[in-house]
């Protein structure tokens, strides 16, 4: 992408607000030859960063910024270097160490045509030039910060802001070289209103300061997408074996209980692929708006606080987060295009982290559950304009990278290493696992070299042939895919049957048998009725999912009345639900519910499918964007540019 600029466009070339340098077009030629991420304008192999330091000053105010990133470079001779940056103003560069800086010119480049990558910033910089400073504010474009007004956080008396790097948003609030091929260590002092507490994917306080200042060291080498930052009223609890929770002080008591195994979970994580690498395992949960399940970022996972089940059914996202330790943030897809190699080995290590937890029956349910969520992915890819994104391995250029976060690299990803399980036995493909991460340590990786360390170190050694290349770059599920079965899902689908046919498998059973009791013979009466808390959520989303979507409205009542979906405290339960429930025109007889479901939360998962559904039904499609208009301020900027796309 953006590897040969038209000549209109190198005349449209964006100036920094001041310090205009004179020579911009022979400065930004230098894009055209070369070599990069399609994703980054940066050049690594002529310079790049080893260690990054942070002066923020956050202001809730003025909801900006203002920053300095001090770079320091590994300069194999270049006479410029190439930033990435988007949304972000650019007051000066300098060269040289703290208290010794110079000014120098430097060169903003236009933003790309789809505003998918931004803009480049050059800097003149000469052979011996290691230190490079960036003095920045954030802007109301900065995509990647979300600032929650108080009326946004639990408490309705402080404010809230984090940050979602991933894949390519860093950019929007630090200049840096925002490709994942490059690690690099990073320091910071942050600077925040006293009342508040900031944290990083770093080492972190557990108290507030009453300065306001807050120092942060991340020692071991990390992808710029996982830097990160959050400011709130938030409390810790430690939960001890070196796992904790952070959460705005009125969540932090459900939190812990939620997530007390996680220790336990960080055991059986040890135990499998060889011992956490990252000092201390924290997790903080944030507001509802947060637009994902979890992010990855390392010494502190951000969650969605959706996770609050009070049940613990959802902690196998916690399971996830957790197995990125490992795949994603030790071992590091080298470019967007092979995402499938974080995430698809870390849902097969989340299945075996859940498994060991809670049973291989429980475990393949859930697998089951994402393969079925994929198969209908692989039929909307097969008939959309690019079917070649069901292949593993995807080609991205001039495309937005979060185009690969889709059931393929996750759940097709996953199947792959279920299916090299199968056919290599699981005790070599632990052994090869553990090797990988092993060899691998902070280091950056793709399909290529995935497979010639597969070949070397677990296939010619002990002569099996696994058709690896058909898996990953041919469309679809190869016909060795593994077959799950789950006989508690099939019956549920049983009961879908039943109830699609004009059943009801829910109303009031009973049965009676004799029993003796002192001397006597007594009727005793056993119920059989099939209750909500007697299956799991996984059992109740595969039942929804099977029911048909024209059953009437007085039926969905009738379903409601017994298992109180439409109440449920589980967001998987209430998605299913209130699909079916758009589909079916149920959902003008439970706008209550649904309307507070989706003003409260703004993760993505759920948000598009209902929005999707309520768009699609045109009895319901004014419902949609009334919701809509109500709940898009609560949203982070990702989820309420998608639902708007889709309303439109
Ligand atoms: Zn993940």
């Amino acid at each position: 992408m953006m590897k040969h600029w038209p000549l209109f466009l190198i005349s449209l070339l964006v100036w920094a607000c001041n310090n205009a340098p004179e020579t911009p077009i022979a400065n930004t030629e230098k894009l055209s030859s070369l070599p990069q991420d399609d994703h980054s304008y940066a050049n690594l192999k002529q310079i790049h960063t080893k260690h990054l330091h942070l002066d923020l000053e956050v202001d809730f105010k003025a909801q900006t910024i203002y920053g300095i990133a001090r770079h320091e470079m590994q300069n194999n001779g270049a006479d410029t270097a190439i930033f990435d940056l988007k949304g972000l103003m650019i007051q000066k560069v300098t060269l040289g160490k703290k208290g010794h800086e110079k000014e120098t010119d430097f060169t903003i480049g236009p933003m790309d045509k789809d505003s998918i990558i931004g803009q480049a910033l050059l800097v003149d910089v000469d052979a011996k030039t290691t230190d490079i400073n960036i003095y920045y504010q954030t802007t109301g474009a900065s995509a990647a910060l979300d600032w929650l007004d108080t009326t946004l956080t639990s408490s309705k008396t402080k404010p809230f802001l984090y940050t979602q790097g991933q894949a390519i948003l860093t950019r929007t609030w630090i200049p840096l070289q925002d490709s994942p091929s490059n690690r690099l260590t990073y320091s910071a002092d942050v600077k925040v209103p006293t009342d508040l507490l900031a944290l990083m994917s770093a080492r972190n306080p557990t108290k507030l300061n009453a300065s306001g200042m807050y120092h942060f060291e991340m020692p071991y080498a990390i992808p710029s997408y996982l830097i990160a930052l959050a400011v709130g009223d938030i409390g810790f609890k430690d939960l001890g074996t070196g796992c904790g929770v952070y959460a705005e002080k009125e969540l932090l008591k459900s939190c812990a209980k939620e997530f007390e195994d996680l220790p336990q979970m960080m055991n059986v994580a040890n135990e499998l692929y060889g011992k956490y690498r990252w000092e201390r395992y924290d997790v903080l949960v944030l507001p509802y708006s947060f637009p994902f399940g979890g992010m990855e970022n390392p010494m502190l996972t951000f969650a969605n606080p959706t996770l609050l089940t009070g049940d613990k059914s959802l902690v196998s996202v916690l399971a996830h987060e957790l197995a990125h330790s490992w795949s994603g943030n030790l071992v590091t897809n080298h470019s967007w295009s092979d995402l499938w190699l974080n995430e698809g080995t870390t849902v097969y290590f989340e299945q075996r982290i859940m498994e060991a937890l809670s049973g291989k029956e429980v475990a393949d349910i859930m697998a089951l559950i994402e393969f079925d969520e994929l198969q209908d992915a692989l039929k909307e890819i097969a008939a959309s304009k690019n079917p070649e994104d069901s292949k593993l391995h995807l080609e991205l250029a001039g495309r937005d990278p979060d185009l690969a976060l889709s059931d393929v690299a996750y759940v097709k990803g996953a199947f792959f290493f279920k299916t090299l399980e199968q056919k290599v036995g699981r005790a070599a493909l632990d052994a090869f696992l553990k090797g990988y991460f092993a060899h691998f340590a902070f280091q950056t990786i793709d399909a290529e070299t995935f497979t010639a360390y597969l070949e070397a170190n677990l296939l010619r050694p002990q002569s099996i042939s696994f058709n690896y290349k058909q898996w990953i770059y041919d469309k679809g599920l190869p016909p060795n895919c593994l077959e799950l079965k789950a006989p508690r899902l099939e019956q549920m689908k049983g009961f879908a049957k039943q109830y699609n046919a004009g059943g009801n498998p829910f109303k009031p059973t009973y049965r009676y048998k004799w029993v003796r009791k002192n001397g006597k013979r007594k009727k005793q009466k056993i119920d059989l009725t099939i209750r909500y808390q007697d299956r799991i959520i996984q059992e109740w989303q595969i039942f929804i999912r099977n029911l048909n979507t024209n059953t009437s409205v007085a039926r969905m009542r009738q379903l409601d009345q017994a298992l109180h979906f439409s109440s449920s405290q589980n967001s998987e339960v209430l998605k299913e639900w209130f699909v079916l429930a758009a589909q079916t025109s149920y959902a003008l007889e439970i706008k209550k519910p649904l309307t507070d479901f989706l003003v409260k939360v703004g993760r993505r998962k759920y948000l598009m499918p209902i929005y999707e559904a309520l768009q699609q039904n045109p009895k319901t499609k004014d419902l949609a964007k009334q919701i809509f208009e109500k709940a898009q301020e609560n949203y982070h900027s990702v989820s309420r540019s998608s639902v708007a796309a889709l309303l439109k």
